[in-house]
């Protein structure tokens, strides 16, 4: 990062602070808690930090479901409110996330790929990322009671995209069958594995009864957003506070705009 987009983002951060007064709510989105420093890792202390700033700042949390509730309703979300998320259900989530959240009155809601559940995210070999074990059902059933959401990620975690209409519906059916019989728990969100999704990925999840999926294409919201391409606000992105600050005051994406645009 340039020094002038730490100087942009500074500003925008401060800015955002002082002069909104509200913002359209973010949903953030986490992989691991970990020190490894890998792209989707974010530190426990840093995690600490920032919803530490979502407090201090007068933040609430809001469910997805009860976001999508409200934006499919055409209710408008006022107030500061992020929605929190979670992909992969890694156990280190379980182990700092959910109790710093707990401490500050927060919750949010957490991708399982069911097949991978109690295993390890076979599917980040590949690509070198960080391995770190997912949690069990137990762990899964203690997030739940503490006010958590579980939904689906998939059963296997391949990219919806390419599968056909047959193999999509047999990755949503089992996904919610495996939740429904060790949670006793219903889903109908979905976070697609990759980001990726398709008209017929869409297709399917309405099929199933799904009210809505999240990408995880960058951005907020706005009123009449399809909900089966919700935006998101990726942990990547939290390279420093300031841009953290500029993410959640929604000043962060003219800044993105502006770098693809000079590239
Ligand atoms: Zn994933």
């Amino acid at each position: 990062m340039s020094h002038f987009e730490r100087f942009v983002l500074k500003y925008l951060g401060a800015f955002g602070e002082r002069i909104k007064r509200k913002t359209l709510p973010p949903i953030l989105t986490y992989h691991s808690i970990d020190t490894s420093g890998s792209v989707v890792s974010v530190s426990p202390g840093e995690f600490a930090w920032q919803m530490r700033y979502l407090k201090e700042f007068g933040f609430e949390t809001m469910l997805l479901r009860d976001y999508l509730a409200d934006l499919s309703a055409k209710r408008f979300t006022s107030g500061r409110v992020a929605v929190i998320t979670f992909d992969d259900a890694f156990r280190n989530v379980h182990e700092h996330a959910v109790p710093t959240m707990q401490e500050f009155g927060f919750t949010g809601t957490v991708f399982v790929p069911t097949a991978h559940v109690g295993g390890n995210p076979d599917w980040r070999m590949e690509s070198g990322l960080h391995m770190s074990p997912l949690m069990g059902w137990g762990e899964l059933g203690d997030v739940l009671e503490r006010g958590f959401d579980i939904q689906s990620h998939t059963h296997s975690h391949r990219s919806l995209a390419a599968l056909n209409a047959h193999e999509i519906e047999q990755e949503l059916e089992q996904s919610r069958e495996a939740i429904l019989t060790n949670l006793k728990h219903e889903v109908d969100l979905l976070a697609y594995p990759y980001g990726d999704h398709n008209d017929t990925v869409v297709d399917q999840l309405k099929k199933a009864a799904f009210k809505g999926a999240v990408s995880v294409e960058f951005g907020l919201n706005p009123p009449g957003t399809n909900p089966f391409r919700l935006k998101r606000v990726g942990s990547a992105h939290f390279t420093s506070h300031a841009a953290f600050r500029a993410c959640l005051w929604g000043m962060y994406g003219p800044l993105l705009t502006m770098k693809r645009r000079s590239k």
